[in-house]
């Protein structure tokens, strides 16, 4: 499974289209600053579904679209598509490939979509969690989080590898089957 493309339209800085093709490995996106780096990385944890406006970077979730500079209006929504590479059936789901699409208009909620068929934001959630990626999930590392994660108290960083490697749940479920 790896990330093949990602399509951003009026999303943040990205108000034209904006196609981008991945390889499988690892990718590096570098530019000087205020070049819309990060807004790519916001990009991709919104489309699977962050529902904070901070962890976004922004104060309410409407800035996430577009607002305009002084050659070009700000538009009326947010779009951005997520095609993952799923030959290896990481994705409990029938399709080699898949993708996932969030839409936001101004006047409120948002839509998603799997594939081209609308669905709710629980069902990218849930195609998401069991393959280990989507939210909470410490798939994304922000610029400041690095330095929570090296001040952290050794209790405290292996929490994160749990959580990571996935092992959190099944201790919450044990210590909630110890307690009963
Ligand atoms: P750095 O190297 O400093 O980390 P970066 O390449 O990560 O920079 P970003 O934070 O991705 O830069 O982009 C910041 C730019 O995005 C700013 O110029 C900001 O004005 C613009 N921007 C953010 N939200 C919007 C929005 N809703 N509409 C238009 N532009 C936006
Ligand atoms: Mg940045």
């Amino acid at each position: 499974m790896y990330v093949k493309s990602l399509t951003l339209k009026g999303f943040k800085s990205f108000a034209s289209a904006t196609h981008l093709r991945l390889e499988p490995g690892i990718t590096c996106i570098v530019g000087p600053n205020g070049s819309g780096k990060s807004n790519v990385v916001d990009a991709l944890a919104w489309v699977m579904g962050e529902q904070g406006a901070k962890s976004l970077r922004g104060g309410k979730m409407e800035d996430v679209i577009f607002a305009g500079t002084a050659g070009r209006a700000p538009l009326g929504r947010a779009e951005v598509a997520l095609t993952i590479d799923n030959t290896d059936g990481a994705l409990p789901i029938d399709y080699t490939e898949v993708t996932i699409a969030r839409t936001m208009f101004r006047n409120g909620g948002s839509d998603y979509s799997i594939n081209g068929t609308p669905c709710r934001l629980l069902d990218i959630q849930e195609l998401l969690s069991d393959s280990g990626i989507g939210r909470e999930m410490h798939v994304i590392v922000g610029q400041g989080q690095l330095d929570t994660v090296l001040r952290a108290t050794p209790e405290e960083r292996r929490g994160f590898i749990e959580e990571a490697a996935g092992v959190l749940k099944h201790r919450k479920r044990k210590e909630r089957a110890l307690r009963k």
